[in-house]
């Protein structure tokens, strides 16, 4: 972090600006809408803030910048258009330790301003730290057509009613349940219509018909196979109203960087070595959490729903009434397919589309070769990087031309994502030689030869094709 942003109460203090100008002008603006006291040291004054200064702030000084300016204010700003006095105002101020801030020089600046979208008294502040101004502002402009302009109101109801809403719940999850339906919901409404009275007596009635019980809940969300833009809407919202995140291996990153700041995380993954948290002692965390009152997060990778082993879970929670909703996800299939530039299905080539697992169990891959093997099919194997010999082999014995193309796409949809193409005969040799690493998914069938012309992710030159059983330089 560059800055630590920080709301200052000026209210009643002094602060410096020197320069008579239009920037001065903007800065003097800001302060005094926040009450400050302020001096303005120019020998030249723009009329703009003569007319400001009528009204008795600022009190003007009319001569050039001394040091002895620097006695009284709290904060002070440089806003000449000589460069070395600004630098000069920024040496001395931090001398003395005070916050000062240089228009346009982020390097003299120990202060910067953000842009503000002000609802008061809710305020949001946006700072790039003074590399590009124009994006904050840009950012502020998207930020205002969200906020209705009575936001601010709807702030001040929650101020007037908090003590007494406090008092009416010992459960704080249960408050907490309160104000979040009154935040976003008719009450609101009335805020926003400009009828904040109606809106009290409706906060007023809610609760007293609220009950002191907090009902959790579990959330069982995919998180998709990685690219946090694959998110959707739904997931985002429940990421960010969770109380308690439950995740796994596959979650990535930038995903789990989604959910809400103060939400508790435990990761609940697999790893080889690591005494693995059992599918029992998780179905029985998630119901705890939830009985406790907590909106319960279960972030997955991918989709709940496809070897993800979400019904389980949710099965286990149905049994205990505890109540729960299920958000699909992109499936790594979907996902990898997508980026690898690769459609599961073609008119030309494929008429269905199977997910298989590829995991062994005591070595040994149990499936029904012979059906997978049949033609116009596109097969997509999770969980095969250690099976990726058998299932080529498999195949091949079964039927299916050694020639048939096969892909191994590696941490699909993330920047790291790579992708491997060959044949039965020379997938497997090809992937040993580049050392993929898990995750990784399997496609094989015709499908496969158009990531040749369809491949829009992966930087060009970086394809990473099989020539005879050899890889291609990456
Ligand atoms: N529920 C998940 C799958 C869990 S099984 C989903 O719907 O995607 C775990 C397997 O998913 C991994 O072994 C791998 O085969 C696949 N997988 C998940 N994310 C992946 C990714 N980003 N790239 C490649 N394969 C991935």
């Amino acid at each position: 972090m560059d800055f630590l942003p920080l709301f200052h109460n000026l209210r009643g203090r002094s602060c410096l600006i020197v320069g008579g100008g239009e920037t001065a002008l903007r800065k003097l603006r800001a302060l005094v809408e926040a009450g400050a006291q302020v001096t303005l040291v120019a020998p030249d004054i723009a009329p703009a803030i003569e007319a400001l200064a009528k009204e008795g702030n600022p009190e003007l000084v009319r001569r050039c910048f001394r040091r002895r300016d620097l006695r009284r204010p709290v904060l002070v700003i440089a806003a000449t258009n000589d460069a070395r006095v600004n630098a000069r105002i920024s040496r001395l101020a931090q001398v003395r330790r005070l916050p000062v801030n240089v228009v346009d020089n982020p390097a003299l600046c120990s202060a910067i301003f953000p842009a503000i979208v002000d609802r008061s008294p809710l305020q949001i502040a946006i700072s790039t730290g003074g590399s590009a101004p124009v994006l904050a502002r840009q950012l502020r402009g998207r930020l205002e057509t969200l906020l209705p302009a009575a936001y601010g109101d709807l702030v001040r109801l929650a101020e007037r009613c908090r003590t007494r809403v406090k008092a009416r719940f010992a459960n704080s999850n249960a408050r907490r349940g309160f104000w979040e339906s009154v935040l976003e919901g008719e009450v609101a409404e009335l805020v926003f219509k400009g009828r904040a009275d109606e809106a009290e007596a409706a906060l007023v009635r809610r609760l007293d018909a609220a009950e002191d019980r907090a009902v959790g809940e579990v959330y069982l969300v995919g998180g998709g196979p990685g690219d946090p833009d694959l998110l959707t809407f739904r997931a985002l919202r429940l990421m960010q109203q969770a109380d308690i995140v439950l995740y796994d291996r596959l979650v990535s990153k930038p995903v789990l960087n989604l959910v809400r700041r103060d939400a508790e995380q435990i990761y609940v993954g697999k790893t080889a070595g690591d005494h693995p948290v059992t599918q029992e002692n998780i179905n029985r965390k998630l119901a705890e959490f939830a009985q406790q009152g907590k909106r319960v997060l279960r972030l997955k990778g991918g989709d709940p729903f496809i070897f993800g082993r979400g019904g389980e879970e949710i099965e286990y929670l149905a049994e205990l009434g505890i109540p729960f909703q299920v958000v699909p996800g992109i499936t790594a299939a979907s996902g990898c397919a997508s980026y690898a530039g690769i459609p599961l299905t073609h008119r030309d080539h494929a008429q269905s589309v199977r997910f298989i697992t590829g995991h062994r169990k005591d070595d040994q891959l149990d499936l029904d070769w012979q059906q997978l093997a049949s033609p116009g099919q596109t097969l997509v194997f999770y969980m095969g990087l250690n099976g990726l010999e058998t299932i080529c082999a498999q195949l091949s014995a079964h039927g299916m031309a050694a020639s048939t193309p096969a892909a191994l796409v590696e941490k699909g949809t993330t920047p790291r994502q790579r992708v491997f193409v060959g044949t039965l005969a020379t997938l497997p040799a090809i992937v040993r030689a580049q050392e993929a690493r898990a995750p990784t998914l399997i496609i094989v069938g015709t499908v496969v030869s158009l990531h040749e012309k369809l491949d829009w992710f992966g930087e060009p030159g970086k394809d990473l094709r099989g020539q005879s059983g050899s890889c291609a330089d990456t």
